[in-house]
Order: C-alpha cells, then sequence, then structure tokens
C-alpha cells in the first residue's frame, strides 16, 4: 500500500486521498504555479493510524524517509543538518475544507545546534531564532497539547518589558532569550527537553495530526457542518519558505474576488516581514493587498497573474495564501473561496458573462440555504446612530444581543433562547460551539481572515472583527465599548456589513435584494419543474410573497384570521354558545371578517391559486387560561375542552364533522370573497380550499359534500376541493380519500409528528437536541423531511393517490417546503409544487433548480467554498 505522494507526482491521487489542501498544492506544481516542494501523507494513513491503536501503519516512516531524501535532493538541503537545515512545515487538510480548524507546525526541523546555523546561513541571526520560538510554540502546543496562552503570554511580556509593541520591534537577542524561556516551557509541561531529531519531530508531528482529527473540537465542527467523522485528514510536508527575513520578504492572503461582494479587484491583505501565521492568528493586524505592489513590485505582478491563472483553472473564485521570500513568489494554498451570499451571486454572474463558466454552473454553485444571509435583517441605513465602536466588516447582517464573554456561557445562554452577542480578544477553534449559539461575534483583534471571521462568515452570522477600540476584562466579564463599561447581558448590536457597533438594540430593517439576486434565480426558473407558492395569511405577506417569486399561496391558514382585537370576543361567543343556533349567530357575525380577509389575499394574488385551509386548531386555543376565564361557565368549558393530547385530539376536519356550521361559514366568507373580487377586477380567483388532518375517507366525503353545498348555494365560482395529507393513515389510504380530493397538500410538520412520534412543540426542547448531538439522528426531521419514514409515507400516498387519479395535483406545505434538501427530494417524488414561508421562497426556487439540474446530471453541484 502507498501512503505518500509527492506534489509533482504526474499520477496524483485526488482529493480523497490527498486532501483539498494536498491535492490543491499538486494541482497548482503541476500547472506551474510557483509552489514549495513537498509531499502529502494520504488519509489512507490517518485512518490506519486511527483504526489501529494510534500507531503508524507498517512501512510508513521508511516512506516518508524516502520522501524527504528527495525533497532534500530538490531543494539542495538537508533534514537534520546543523549548518544549512532544510526546514519544513507540516500541515493538516482534510478532503472537506474545514477552515479554522487546520493544525500547523512551522520550521520543523530547527534544533539548538541548526538555528545556530540557519543564524549563520542567512546572515540572520534574529530571523533563525524568531523561527525557532515559533516551532517551540507550535510543536508544543499541537503535538504536546500545551496550552498556547503560556507561549503568548511571555511574549506579551517580553514586550512590555522593552516597551515595544510590534514583534518585529524585538531584536536577536531577544528571541534568543525568549526561545530558552520557550523551551524551559515545554519541559515544564511534558517533563522532557524539546526534541532536538528532526526526524523524531517530524514522525511525532505526523501522529499528532492523525490524532487531532479525533479530538473534541473537530468532533464539534464537522458535527455542526454535518463532516463525516470517517474521512480522515490528510498531512502536508512542505518546504519551508520564509516570509519573515525582512523587507523584501513577506506574507498574505488574497481573493480572485471580493469575498464579501463577489466585486474583481485586488482584495487580500498583506504584511511584510512576516509569516503567516501572523495573519491567520489574528496576531498582527495586516495591510491591504495593494500596498504590496509598492513594496515588492514584481512578486506583486506575479501573484496578480497567477491568480487569473487559478481562477480560470479552476473556474471559481479562489482564497489563496502566499509567502514572497527574498523577493521570490510561492503559493502555499488556493481552494473555493469562502464567500457571502453577495458575493456568491455576483461572481456567479460576472463569471457567466465573462464565459468562464454557463448558467446551469452558476445556478448549481449558489449554496440555496446561504440566500438567507441576504435576507437578514439590516439596520436602517437612515437611522442616526451612534457609532461605539468600529472593526472590520467581516461578516454581514446585523444583530442585537446580550454580550457574553466566553463560548460555553454564549451556548448555556442560547439554548435557553436569549440572543447573545459573543465578544472575544480573538476566536479560536475552541469557541466553535459559542460561535454556533450566538446571534453574532465581536472581536478585538484580527483581520478579514481571521478565525472569527471566516467561521462567522460560513455560518452566515454578523461579524465584526478587529474593534481595536474595545477591551475586555476577562476576569471581571465587562467589557470598555465606546468610553462606557458594560456587563455580561448588556445588550450591543453588531452591523456585520459595515462593522459598525452600537449600544443597546437597534431597530432593523428587512433586507433588500439586488439585481444578481434576480438575475440568478430568474436563470433558476428556467432549470426548475417544481412550482413554488407561499404559506401566507395576509395581503401582506402575500404581496411579499409576491414579490419574492412566490407563483400562489400554498397554504394561508384561516385560524390566524379568528385573533383579531375584535374577532377573538366573538369565536369566544361561538365556542361558548350552547347549541347549534348560537353557534350559528356568533359565525353570522364572524363572516364578514373572514370575507374582508380572503378578498386581500386573493386580489393581492390575483391571476395566481390561492389554498385556503379550513380552520385546524383546536378550539381550547381561542380560549384564556383557565386562571384567567372570566366566569365560572368559562371556566367550565376550558375544562370540558381539555385534553390530555390536543394535538392529537379535537381539530382539523374533525371540528368540521362535528361542526359543520363552522366549515359552511368559513365555505361562504370564501365564496362571497371570490365573487366580489371577480366583480370588482373582473379576473376570478383561483381558489382552491383545503381540509386539513384528514384520515378517513369518510370524513372527507361529508366534508366535501358540504363544501360543494355551500358553495352551490351562495353562487357560481370555480374552485378545487382537496385535502392535506399529514397523517399516516392518510398516506396509506391515499387510494381512497384521492376519490374525494381534486388536490393533495403534505402537512409534514404534522405528518413527522405523527409518523415519528415526536410531538413538534416539545421534541427539540426536550430529547431531539441530544439525539442530534449524539448521532442518534443525523439531521432535525422537522427541518430536513426524515426520507426513510415520513418520506417512503409520502412516496406511497403520491402512488396511490395517482395510483386513482392520474395526474392528482400534489404539492407540500409543511416547513419542509422551504429547506434545500426537503426541496430536492419533493422534486425527485414529483411533486408538483412546494409552498413555504415568503423569505423562504427565493430558497426553494433554488432548490428546486438545484434538483432539476442534478437529476438531468448537466452541472455537478458544487456548494461555494468547497
Ligand atoms: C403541517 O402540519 O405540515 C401544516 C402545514 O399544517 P400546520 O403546521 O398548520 O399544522
Ligand atoms: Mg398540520
Amino acid at each position: 500500500m502507498r501512503y505518500v505522494y509527492d506534489f509533482d507526482d504526474p499520477e496524483g491521487a485526488g482529493r480523497e486521498l490527498l486532501g483539498g489542501k494536498g491535492s490543491g498544492l499538486a494541482e497548482m506544481t503541476q500547472l506551474g504555479v510557483p509552489v514549495p516542494a513537498g509531499f502529502t501523507i494520504s488519509t489512507d494513513a490517518c485512518r490506519a493510524y486511527l483504526a489501529h491503536g494510534r500507531r503508524l501503519p507498517d512501512g510508513l516512516e521508511e516512506e516518508i524517509a524516502e520522501h524527504v531524501a528527495r525533497l532534500e535532493e530538490k531543494t539542495g538541503k538537508r533534514f537534520g543538518d546543523t549548518s544549512d537545515p532544510l526546514l519544513v512545515s507540516v500541515r493538516s487538510g482534510a478532503a472537506v475544507s474545514m477552515p479554522g480548524m487546520m493544525d500547523t507546525i512551522l520550521n520543523l526541523g530547527l534544533n539548538d545546534e541548526a538555528v545556530e546555523g540557519l543564524a549563520r546561513s542567512t546572515g540572520n541571526e534574529r530571523f533563525a531564532f524568531d523561527s525557532y520560538r515559533r516551532l517551540i510554540q507550535m510543536y508544543g502546543e499541537v503535538v504536546d497539547g500545551i496550552d498556547g496562552h503560556r507561549f503568548e503570554q511571555r511574549l506579551t511580556d517580553l514586550k512590555q518589558a522593552k516597551h515595544v509593541q510590534h514583534d518585529t520591534d524585538l531584536d536577536a537577542d531577544d528571541l534568543r532569550g525568549l526561545a530558552g524561556v520557550f523551551k524551559s516551557i515545554y519541559r515544564e509541561e511534558t517533563g522532557r527537553d524539546f526534541p532536538q531529531g528532526a526526524r523524531d519531530q517530524l514522525t511525532r508531528a505526523v501522529q499528532a495530526v492523525f490524532g487531532s482529527w479525533d479530538n473534541p473540537r473537530a468532533q464539534v465542527y464537522r458535527r455542526a457542518h454535518r463532516i463525516p467523522d470517517d474521512i480522515g485528514t490528510a498531512v502536508n510536508v512542505v518546504q519551508m519558505v520564509f516570509g519573515n527575513k525582512g523587507d523584501t520578504s513577506g506574507t498574505g492572503v488574497c481573493f480572485t474576488r471580493d469575498p464579501s461582494t463577489g466585486e474583481q479587484g485586488y482584495y487580500g491583505e498583506f504584511l511584510a516581514n512576516a509569516q503567516g501565521e501572523d495573519v491567520v492568528a489574528g496576531i498582527r493586524t495586516p495591510r491591504p493587498l495593494v500596498e504590496m505592489r509598492e513594496a515588492l513590485p514584481e512578486a506583486f505582478d506575479q501573484l496578480v497573474e497567477t491568480m487569473a491563472t487559478l481562477e480560470r483553472h479552476y473556474r471559481d473564485m479562489q482564497d489563496i495564501e502566499f509567502t514572497v521570500e527574498d523577493g521570490t513568489l510561492y503559493l502555499l494554498q488556493t481552494r473555493g473561496a469562502k464567500r457571502t451570499a453577495a458575493a456568491a451571486l455576483k461572481a456567479a454572474v460576472s463569471m457567466t458573462e465573462e464565459g468562464l463558466i454557463t448558467r446551469d454552473e452558476a445556478v448549481a454553485r449558489i449554496d440555496a440555504a446561504s440566500l438567507d444571509q441576504l435576507l437578514h435583517p439590516m439596520i436602517d441605513p437612515h437611522a442616526k446612530l451612534d457609532v461605539a465602536a468600529k472593526g472590520l466588516n467581516a461578516s454581514p447582517g446585523a444583530a442585537s444581543g446580550g454580550i457574553v464573554f466566553d463560548a460555553d456561557t454564549a451556548e448555556a445562554r442560547g439554548r435557553d433562547g436569549d440572543p447573545v452577542i459573543l465578544v472575544r480578544w480573538e476566536t479560536t477553534p475552541d469557541d466553535i460551539h459559542g460561535m454556533i449559539a450566538a446571534q453574532g461575534i465581536l472581536t478585538v483583534h484580527g483581520g478579514m481572515t481571521s478565525h472569527a471571521a471566516v467561521v462567522a462568515r460560513g455560518m452566515g452570522k454578523p461579524c465584526v472583527a478587529g474593534a481595536e477600540g474595545v477591551s475586555i476584562d476577562q476576569a471581571a466579564k465587562t467589557a470598555t465599548i465606546g468610553g462606557r463599561t458594560l456587563g455580561e447581558g448588556d445588550v450591543i448590536t453588531l452591523d456585520g456589513g459595515t462593522g459598525r457597533v452600537y449600544l443597546g438594540p437597534v431597530e432593523l430593517v428587512p433586507p433588500q435584494i439586488n439585481e444578481d439576486f434576480e438575475t440568478v434565480l430568474t436563470w433558476a426558473d428556467d432549470f426548475r419543474r417544481l412550482k413554488v407558492r407561499a404559506n401566507a395569511d395576509t395581503p401582506d405577506d402575500a404581496a411579499k410573497a409576491r414579490e419574492f417569486g412566490a407563483e400562489g399561496i400554498g397554504l394561508c391558514r384561516t385560524e390566524h384570521m379568528f385573533f383579531g382585537e375584535e374577532r377573538l370576543p366573538v369565536v369566544q361567543e361561538m365556542i361558548m354558545a350552547d347549541d347549534e343556533a348560537g353557534r350559528r349567530a356568533a359565525l353570522e357575525r364572524l363572516l364578514p371578517f373572514q370575507q374582508g380577509d380572503f378578498e386581500g389575499i386573493f386580489e393581492a394574488m390575483a391571476g395566481l391559486p390561492v389554498t385556503i385551509r379550513l380552520l385546524d386548531p383546536p378550539l381550547h386555543e381561542f380560549l384564556p387560561p383557565l386562571e384567567q376565564a372570566r366566569d365560572e361557565k368559562m371556566r367550565q368549558r376550558i375544562r370540558a375542552l381539555q385534553e390530555a393530547n390536543p394535538m392529537l385530539g379535537t381539530r382539523g376536519c374533525r371540528l368540521g364533522v362535528m361542526y359543520p356550521e363552522i366549515y359552511e361559514m368559513q365555505v361562504r366568507a370564501i365564496v362571497r370573497a371570490a365573487i366580489a373580487v371577480s366583480e370588482r377586477t373582473g379576473e376570478a380567483p383561483l381558489v382552491e380550499i383545503m381540509h386539513p388532518l384528514v384520515g378517513f375517507e369518510e370524513e372527507l366525503r361529508r366534508l366535501r359534500e358540504l363544501t360543494v353545498a355551500t358553495i352551490e348555494a351562495e353562487g357560481e365560482i370555480e374552485y378545487l376541493c382537496g385535502t392535506m395529507i399529514e397523517l399516516p393513515r392518510a398516506c396509506v389510504r391515499a387510494d381512497e380519500i384521492a376519490q374525494h380530493a381534486d388536490f393533495f397538500s403534505f402537512g409534514t410538520n404534522d405528518l413527522t409528528q405523527t409518523a415519528l412520534g415526536f410531538s413538534r412543540d416539545d421534541a427539540e426542547g426536550k430529547f431531539l437536541t441530544y439525539y442530534l448531538e449524539h448521532d442518534v439522528l443525523d439531521r432535525n426531521p422537522f427541518e430536513t423531511i426524515d426520507r426513510g419514514g415520513v418520506g417512503d409515507l409520502m412516496r406511497m400516498a403520491v402512488e396511490r393517490g395517482r395510483g386513482v387519479k392520474d395526474g392528482l395535483k400534489i404539492g407540500i406545505c409543511g416547513e419542509h417546503g422551504g429547506e434545500a434538501q426537503s426541496v430536492a427530494f419533493c422534486h425527485e417524488l414529483g411533486l408538483d409544487y412546494v409552498s413555504c414561508s415568503p423569505y423562504r421562497v427565493p430558497l426553494a426556487r433554488l432548490a428546486a433548480a438545484q434538483a432539476a439540474l442534478a437529476e438531468s446530471g448537466a452541472a455537478q453541484y458544487v456548494a461555494a467554498g468547497g
């Protein structure tokens, strides 16, 4: 078995074995882009290591030695040499991008003697000892698990003692001393001296990187990003190139387009006389990339050219790491750039216009779920607000919440449902769980590529990074922002789009949709087969839905209309009535309200179908809690209506069967509204009347009879009369039910509840979160359709329903209708439409197109940032 591949190995081994970083380095090498020499130890070796009790597989050490020998040949230097040593970096790299989760050790191969050799051979003692102290720290952290702050603190102390601000202000003697201090920290922590053998260092580093695949923070990250546990990481061993050799050296990161906006230009950051870790860790704040043009003009031109080569090659926006050593450019990494939804859209549209990709590729590569970002609330741009602090606009969107200073508190408060803003000097991978729980993230240090920025962007959360004017007293749990000292729980607002921080909560406005958004969605519309409707109960929501491209209303929940201030007392009167006559009298007074509501919705949706669902919830929902009952009679009625399992009780069509006068009134209101709107506008509404919670043929037979008779008594309209399919029995007996239905609409909220036996009100707060965290379930079935259970029931309903009624119209109106994977499933099932909340309509349009493209094999789905 072969485990190790040189970057210039013509055979290559692919991303799965080499990881994203390794395959990128190999591909760049083949493209002729300047890359340091090196090799990759495959994910196979990692899996073997973890499977066999953390033992390197047989033969691996010898194979590594062979490739080190080749590296020595290529570089003309020897590993472990004490006069002019070959130094390498060791980095993890999985097949799936896991930004912020990388393990890195630089300058491996240095020891007490070699550092003197490096000082002599480079004529730069400062550089040599700077490299050595970095090795000791990174090696100590990654291989021996020493807390990095122990080292950082000593560096900070040293700078304070010398009254200097920057690492670069420290001289050779300072750094020589610091290396000695770091070695003693290493000895104190491990009980051993810092290892002096280069090969020994390498072996232990490889083992540590493999082992890190299983550490808790990596597991949390994988769970949050749904990355399988068994793919393992590769290890890249790369010849060191140095950005900290003086003024003609430097390091940076760049994007081929702006990752926030997608605009073309020179976007990135550069730091002269520094190594990459300084930038990524946010220890020093880098300069804009354009400044490199003056500092290192030739390397800059070469970089710009290379950026274009890479973007053409990958046909996608790239995120690049580079180092310049004594004026020579080296690319250290390229990968699909993580980008905001706005940037993804702009880049996809412009690349299509540039002829780099096709329309179907443009549509296929937008992450549908990320469209949400664009639809997030923002701070009203015209609001006059005092800015308390300013940082980088690291990730867009706005959020308000109580300050928390650590990830555990963020998680605990988030679980209680409190909106929180995580405020940190800088974030590390150990903060992941807190970042997941927080509404927004504020850091004092770090740039656009710092951990906080990259991770927040990936999560679609607002982040303001590098707000240097903020200071934190971690022990006292206070932060000073804009001259005010705030404690835990004090509310602040972040605007991740501008980098501004405000004190207190701030009014947010709905987001704006731009031209690129419209363009991509219009392209998507050409590919999709599923229609997209919206769930809307008011004319305003209906209008919003239409703006977002809804092609009708798939669910208008009429119960919401029973709650208005003037209406609720009448509804209560109806419920309190002693007999049918009393109920009818109250319903008669409700009718004009319902009619007015329907008229508004029909007009907002002119020309498009509107599915109106008759009353669904248990009646007790319209009465106050027992303690607030106004009199004894009401108390009695509340007690009488009480049920142990109201969601399985007297609700849905059972109400219509027991109290037909309720549905009769609703149907009359629908007919009168339809006729009124027809007369007023000259256009007849497309009315679809829907019965909820049907489980038996006989229920729907009776209700259809009632519906038809009521309509005929009122006048003449065109309409369909159908049913929700939201009980397992309805799926199984869909053939019988279909006899009485003009359409089906899956209510997957109730269908999930009843098929899985999971209460939709309680499951998440009780056991479901545990199930998800402990991998009993992979996804929340209330979010993504449970294909195995609910999905099979749906399939049965489609087959049996259409078996008796060819081409029966079938849609879905549960929450799943606005979730990308569930939309794909509905496409596979051959449904006619999905219906979801207005804000998710764009997402559903895109997801439906992607499902159609995936089916036709026209374009491979590539989510942004792969
Ligand atoms: C459903 O059950 O999926 C549904 C759409 O109806 P509701 O959420 O109103 O019960
Ligand atoms: Mg339901």
